[in-house]
């Protein structure tokens, strides 16, 4: 029997006449995703897109398609013709399944939604008549509250009958909304940001900030774990990464240490800004979350805004710790994040930051630097590499 994997789009149903685009995006995310494991072909019908199953590889290929933006759930269903026959041998074979694979399952309801109102019988019978064929068959009963499992079948041109839905996360395609460059730190926070904004359709690429030798070449591999993640959500991307060590140390020995970590921002923010300039990124993104640590008090973050006219988007900036290392572990950034390798920002922690600093000080302490000729002097070190999109686990 054919099977094939059903995918529900969710917000995409909505976007009218744009619809199309986002689909082809979609679609052309789907093929990379599954491009080097075995798969029949792509297509879809009355709202739905669907690709057909040639080897035995599902789950690996669920693994897959929820990373790919704008599914809300994906389905492995029976594809068999909309006639009587056919219909009771795929719901046969499907429940069998499922019984087999949960033993524990007694009850059962049936959900059935009629793309194809030509058909004779309204859902409510054709529920019913499904209904029938499955207590025929098996020792199980219906229970329409609460039942252990739902076999659905959606009968269109054809008929997909399903059991199980997985649950994908939604979101918009990649490279629906722009291209935002993302300050990526080895912490808990950052990759979750980045995961965020990509799941809006944001094409992300990573910048990241060292102090080699002060920090470790582990520490940027770690990172660079990091960004291969945030690609296997949306694709090949541009990594960044600079060194700020001779920055540190001329703020270190000009500028009271209280201000060390705000004026550090502000240079991290100003390479940001450059680079998203030169490069047309629409957007700056950072993990800060507010009141999180001392660089982040509203005047922490107003001081560290105040160097770029680019939107930054912090969309972390009202969750709680815990619910953003719910979503580290979900897309399985959190195992790396904690590896105990030093920041950049460690180095030259000061021990009491300022937690109310101003524009107006800040200026005053940073006319000792030459900002201009440092933030150059950095970016003329930088490396730039490309990480991941290969999906390979
Ligand atoms: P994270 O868990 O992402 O490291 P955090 O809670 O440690 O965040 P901070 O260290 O204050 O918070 O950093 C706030 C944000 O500044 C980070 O989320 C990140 O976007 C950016 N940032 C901090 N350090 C770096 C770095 N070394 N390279 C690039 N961006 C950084
Ligand atoms: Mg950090």
């Amino acid at each position: 029997m054919k099977k094939v994997m059903a995918l529900s789009l969710g917000e995409l149903v909505l976007k009218g006449k744009n619809r199309y685009k986002f689909v082809n995006k979609l679609i052309s995310t789907i093929k990379r995703n599954l491009r080097n494991i075995d798969h029949g072909k792509i297509y879809q019908n009355m709202g739905k897109v669907y690709v057909e199953l040639v080897a035995d590889n599902e789950d690996k290929m669920i693994n897959r398609l929820k990373h790919v933006f704008g599914i809300v759930y994906i389905a492995p269903c029976y594809v068999v013709e909309t006639n009587w026959d056919k219909i009771e041998e795929g719901v046969i074979t499907i429940v069998d399944e499922a019984l087999k694979k949960n033993p524990n399952y007694k009850t059962f309801k049936v959900k059935t939604n009629r793309g194809d109102k030509s058909f004779p019988l309204n859902s409510m019978e054709i529920s019913a008549k499904i209904g029938g064929i499955v207590l025929k068959n098996f020792d199980i009963k219906v229970d329409v509250h609460q039942p252990d499992f739902y076999v659905y079948c959606d009968l269109k041109k054809d008929t997909y009958i399903y059991i199980d839905k997985f649950k994908a996360y939604g979101g918009l395609p990649s490279g629906t909304n722009g291209r935002g460059l993302l300050l990526l730190s080895g912490g808990i926070d950052s990759p979750v940001a980045g995961f965020l904004m990509a799941k809006r359709g944001v094409l992300v690429d990573c910048l990241h900030f060292h102090s080699y030798p002060f920090t470790s070449e582990r520490a940027e591999e770690k990172v660079k774990k990091l960004a291969e993640d945030i690609s296997t959500f949306s694709g090949e991307l541009t990594f960044y990464s600079v060194n700020i060590l001779d920055i540190q140390k001329e703020i270190n020995i000009n500028c009271p240490e209280d201000e060390m970590t705000i004026i550090s921002r502000r240079f991290m923010m100003r390479i940001a800004d450059k680079i998203a300039k030169e490069g047309r990124y629409d957007c700056i993104i950072t993990g800060e979350n507010l009141g999180q640590v001392a660089s982040q008090t509203i005047d922490g973050l107003k001081v560290t805004n105040d160097i770029t006219e680019k939107l930054v988007f912090r969309p972390l900036i009202g969750m709680d710790k815990v619910n953003i290392i719910d979503i580290a572990k979900d897309i399985d950034t959190y195992e790396t994040s904690i590896l105990p390798f030093e920041d950049c920002c460690t180095v030259f922690l000061p021990k009491h930051p300022l937690l109310t600093p101003t524009v107006e000080g800040i200026v005053k302490s940073e006319e000792k630097l030459d900002c201009d000729k440092l933030v150059d002097e950095a970016l003329n070190k930088m490396k730039i590499e490309k990480i991941g999109g290969s999906n390979e686990e």
